[in-house]
C-alpha cells in the first residue's frame, strides 16, 4: 500500500514553482502576484488563507492579504475585487469561501475577471473546463491531478467513483478524470446525497474519491480490494484531548480503508497540500498569460 503524501508531492511542484520564479526574477521582471480576500474570521479560512500566504513566499510569488469585516456590504467587496481587476499589478484573485450570509457567492464568483480567476470557480473557467480547454482548474481537482501524475498512479480505463458533485471538488473532477489526458481516461461513476445504492457503487470504484464532507463516511466496506482512494475531506471534528479543541478528519476511516486499498491520501497531509499548489500552478500560468501581453 502506498501512502499518497501531500507533503512530498507539493513540495515536488513548490520546487519546480521556485525554479521558474528563479528565471524570472533573473530576467529582472517582476513576481507573479496573488492577491487573497477573506472577508471576516472563520477560524478555518484564516488557516487556509495564512498557507496560502506562507506558501507564496517560500516560492517567491508576492502576496496581498485583504482583510475585510464580517459585517461589510457586498457592494464593497464587489468595489475592491473591481480595484483589483484593473491592477495591473495583480495576476491571481482568490475570494476565500464562505462568505457571510449577505454577501451573494455566485455574484462575486463572476465578478474575477476570468484572467485572474486563479480559483478557477468562474463560469467562463468552468465551461472551458468542461470543452477540455485550456484554462484555470479548480484548486483541488488539480492538486489531485498532480498527485495522481506525482505518484504515477494509472488511470487509464479505470472506474473512477467521486462521491460529491460540487462546483469546486466533485463536479470538476469527474470531468478531469473521464478527461482524454494521460492521467484521465476512467469511466465515472459520479454519485450524491440523493445516490441510492451508494456502496455498491463504491464497491465497484478502482479509485474512489471521496469529497462529501462527512467525516469517516467511507468504510473498509464500502471499497474493494486494491482501489485507489483520495480522502478530500476536511472536518473540524471537537475533541477535547486536542491541544486545539479539534482534530482534522477525512471522509474516509483511514486506517480500516488503508488495510484495502492499493493507494490513500492521509488526511491531514494529503490533499489539502495538493490544493495549494494547485492554486500556485494557476497563479504561475496567469501571470505568463498576461505577461506575453506586454513582453
Ligand atoms: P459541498 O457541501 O459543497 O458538497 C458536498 C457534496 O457531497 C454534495 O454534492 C452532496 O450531494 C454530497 N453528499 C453529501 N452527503 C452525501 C451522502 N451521504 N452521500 C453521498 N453524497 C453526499 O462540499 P465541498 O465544498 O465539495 O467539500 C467537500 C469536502 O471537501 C468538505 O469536507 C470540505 O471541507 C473538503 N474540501 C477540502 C479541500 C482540500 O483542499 N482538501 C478543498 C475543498 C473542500
Amino acid at each position: 500500500m502506498i501512502v499518497l503524501d501531500g507533503k512530498i508531492a507539493s513540495q515536488s511542484v513548490k520546487d519546480s514553482l521556485k525554479i521558474q520564479v528563479a528565471e524570472i526574477h533573473a530576467k529582472g521582471k517582476r513576481a507573479p502576484h496573488l492577491a487573497v480576500i477573506i472577508v471576516g474570521n472563520n477560524g478555518a479560512s484564516e488557516t487556509y488563507v495564512a498557507s496560502k500566504v506562507k506558501n507564496c513566499a517560500e516560492i517567491g510569488f508576492t502576496s496581498t492579504l485583504v482583510r475585510l469585516e464580517n459585517t461589510i456590504d457586498e457592494n464593497i467587496l464587489l468595489q475592491k475585487i473591481d480595484a483589483l481587476n484593473n491592477d495591473d499589478g495583480i495576476d491571481g484573485i482568490l475570494v476565500q469561501l464562505p462568505l457571510p450570509k449577505q454577501i451573494n457567492e455566485q455574484k462575486i464568483i463572476e465578478s474575477i475577471d476570468p484572467a485572474k480567476d486563479v480559483d478557477g470557480f468562474h463560469p467562463i473557467s468552468a465551461g472551458k473546463l468542461v470543452q477540455g480547454l485550456p484554462t484555470f482548474i479548480p484548486a483541488t481537482p488539480y492538486g489531485i491531478m498532480l498527485m495522481l501524475e506525482h505518484f504515477n498512479i494509472s488511470t487509464k480505463g479505470k472506474h473512477a467513483v467521486v462521491i460529491g458533485r460540487s462546483n469546486i471538488v466533485g463536479r470538476p473532477m469527474s470531468i478531469l478524470l473521464s478527461s482524454n489526458s494521460k492521467y484521465g481516461n476512467c469511466t465515472v461513476t459520479i454519485c450524491h446525497s440523493q445516490t441510492p445504492n451508494l456502496k455498491e457503487i463504491c464497491l465497484q470504484g478502482d479509485i474512489i474519491v471521496a469529497a462529501l464532507g462527512k467525516p469517516e463516511f467511507v468504510k473498509a466496506d464500502m471499497v474493494k480490494d486494491g482501489a485507489v482512494v483520495i480522502d478530500v475531506g476536511i472536518t473540524r471534528v471537537e475533541d477535547a484531548t486536542a491541544k486545539k479543541g479539534f482534530r482534522i478528519k477525512g471522509d474516509v476511516a483511514y486506517n480500516e480503508v488503508a488495510a484495502k486499498a492499493s493507494a490513500i491520501t492521509p488526511v491531514p497531509g494529503g490533499v489539502g497540500l495538493m490544493t495549494i499548489a494547485g492554486l500556485l500552478k494557476n497563479t504561475l500560468q496567469a501571470y505568463r498569460n498576461r505577461m506575453l501581453d506586454v513582453e
